[in-house]
């Protein structure tokens, strides 16, 4: 399959990683929109926050265990955000979930 975080899952893209398990994986944004920027994606290929069900929602729940250990681990306890675009309007750029993990700054409500 053609999908960047797929490449770079299976190391034919090299990255930052931040963190790897059996089933997710994390590295640094190549263009971060924080001080910390880092994304955390599923190793099973799914195309997006609309394709999650209830036979692959368990690697979501996963996810965000390990975002609340890196936040924790890195020290970011003064906050962070997580959030992940869903489909061209909401500016998905990458066709495979990922959740964005930012922090090291004041963010705006609501988002732009
Ligand atoms: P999206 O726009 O789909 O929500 O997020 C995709 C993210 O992937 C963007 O923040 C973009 O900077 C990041 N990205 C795109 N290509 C690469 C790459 O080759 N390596 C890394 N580390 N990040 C990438
Ligand atoms: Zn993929």
């Amino acid at each position: 399959m053609d999908c960047l975080f797929c490449k770079i899952i299976n190391g034919d893209i090299p990255s930052k990683k931040v963190y790897e398990d059996d089933s997710v994986f994390a590295f640094y944004d190549i263009d971060p929109q924080a001080p910390v920027h880092i994304l955390i994606i599923p190793k099973e290929h799914i195309a997006s926050a609309a394709e999650v069900n209830e036979s692959n929602s368990g690697v979501v729940a996963h996810i965000f265990e390990v975002a609340a250990f890196l936040a924790s681990d890195m020290g970011l306890s003064d906050g962070f955000r997580v959030v992940t675009n869903c489909g061209d309007s909401a500016g998905q750029s990458v066709k495979h979930l990922h959740f964005h993990l930012l922090s090291g700054r004041d963010f705006t409500w609501p988002p732009g």
